[in-house]
């Protein structure tokens, strides 16, 4: 099995370049972010206690996010692999990843990260938010406090994965087309 780390800052292009990776290589698409969503829409337990801190534009908690990645692993069947997106975004969630896969004798394949500059975050989240009305789209503090929240919590990784040579940097700037071609180039040899 192949198990990818789609990584990069949000309005990166993640969810869109996922869609394509996904049908190309076989894989299933696991968002931590669009699953925190659907508990919302459902009205859980988790879903209300996630919603104040996405609403914030904060992380939920490290174990809520673990237990939902481990739980997909084990009920999805028929695929080569699996596309993280959102997922890991804190070392430590990094860590419980490799343990996780550990556990089957598995391993992170590769991770591929989408770059842009801070300056176009700002305007490809509110063009998103035109189209898709998430609420933690809405705002420029909760923004920016994302912003933070991935140079400060998230960014480390970048490195946690460069020394195990699974860091893979795309440039982010360019049509969809052309970044996804990058992608593929990078899994094409895995
Ligand atoms: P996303 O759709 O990946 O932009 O995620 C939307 C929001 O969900 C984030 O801003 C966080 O509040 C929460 N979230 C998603 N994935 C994670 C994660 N791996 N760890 C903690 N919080 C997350």
């Amino acid at each position: 099995m192949k198990y990818y780390v789609l990584f990069g800052p949000p309005g990166a292009g993640k969810g869109t370049q996922a869609t394509a990776m996904v049908e190309k290589y076989n894989l299933h698409h696991i968002s931590t972010g669009a699953l925190l969503r659907k508990e919302i829409a459902a009205g859980t337990e988790l879903g209300l206690q996630a919603k104040s801190l996405i609403e914030k534009g904060c992380l939920v908690p490290d174990e809520v996010v673990e237990g939902m990645i481990e739980s997909e692993f084990k009920s999805v069947k028929g695929v080569d692999g699996f596309l993280l997106d959102g997922f890991p975004r804190t070392l430590p969630q990094a860590e419980a990843l490799d343990a996780i896969l550990a556990k089957n004798a598995e391993e992170v394949t590769a991770t591929v990260s989408i770059m842009i500059p801070d300056a176009m975050i700002m305007e490809r989240i509110k063009g998103r938010a035109l189209k898709e009305g998430r609420a933690d789209d809405a705002s420029e503090d909760v923004i920016n406090n994302r912003i933070a929240t991935y140079h400060n919590q998230t960014e480390p990784l970048i490195e946690y994965y460069r020394k195990s040579e699974k860091y893979h940097e795309i440039d982010g700037i360019g049509t969809i087309e052309e970044v996804r071609d990058r992608i593929f180039n990078v899994m094409n040899k895995f």
